[in-house]
């Protein structure tokens, strides 16, 4: 078994999305499927209901900010009581993009871990460019989760993991110039570590350019076996067994 712990399979991404799901149904890849806002949630929601390889996280991200009212968060809430909903997200802040909404994305990020903490949910964090302001808001509460798509130092890598977070590692592991982050799996917690492709974005070396896929999954776990010195066997059963204690899978 494998598990892609992060992945956004819609069908505004892809013509062929069920197609993908089913192959990696054959290929025992079970795929944790993230929603960003009102509309994208409801088609994770259904896609989790139709295949038993697919879980939900749903969530409402930085980009959506402005469109939340009080209804959508209780409607969240009652999304969530669903037994394939495994996750809250995907959540977090993003100041790579939008830099002048900070109070309102911590507003709404911080109404997203009050719901993951009443819930008794891990969550997803998205973190650009705004990492000390994500650790200083997450200590804050009693909640797991990961964050995904991580890319910044081993120190902080540290952090998370004191908090008791895990570290989402995708295609970028396998890029030429991104020895840092080939440095910090070995100075981390093996056993805070996750793999995710965030399909369709970041396709992994050697599928770069095109359009990710869960199914790409396995040239992560192959790199980080590479620069860890162990067998794939091995990363393979250390990172699903993480993501079995994090998530209820
Ligand atoms: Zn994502």
């Amino acid at each position: 078994m494998i598990i892609d712990t992060h992945c956004h399979m819609y069908k505004s991404e892809y013509s062929n999305a069920e197609e993908i799901i089913k192959e990696c149904e054959l290929k025992n890849i079970k795929i944790i499927l993230n929603g960003i806002d009102k509309k994208s949630n409801l088609e994770v929601l259904e896609l989790s209901k139709k295949y038993d390889n697919v879980y939900a996280a749903i969530g409402y991200d930085h980009s959506v900010v402005d469109n939340i009212s009080e209804s959508d968060i209780d409607l969240l809430e009652s999304q969530l009581k669903n037994d394939k909903v495994i996750a809250i997200g995907e959540i977090g802040l993003d100041y790579y993009w939008v830099k002048d909404n900070k109070e309102e994305q911590k507003k709404l990020f911080k109404k997203m871990l009050e719901l993951a903490e009443r819930n008794n949910l891990p969550v997803i964090v998205h973190s650009r460019d705004a990492v000390q302001d994500v650790y200083d808001i997450l200590k804050k509460y009693k909640i797991k989760g990961s964050i995904h798509c991580y890319s910044g130092s081993t120190e902080m890598a540290k952090e998370f993991i004191k908090l008791g977070f895990y570290i989402g590692i995708d295609g970028p592991i396998t890029y030429k110039n991104n020895r840092k982050q080939r440095e910090m799996i070995k100075k981390i917690d093996i056993n805070h570590i996750l793999v995710e492709t965030d399909s369709p974005y970041l396709s992994p070396e050697p599928k770069r350019g095109e359009k990710n896929t869960p199914l790409n999954i396995t040239y992560i776990i192959e790199k980080i076996a590479e620069e860890l010195n162990v067998s794939e066997e091995e990363i393979l059963k250390i990172t699903v067994q993480n993501a079995k204690n994090l998530f209820n899978i």
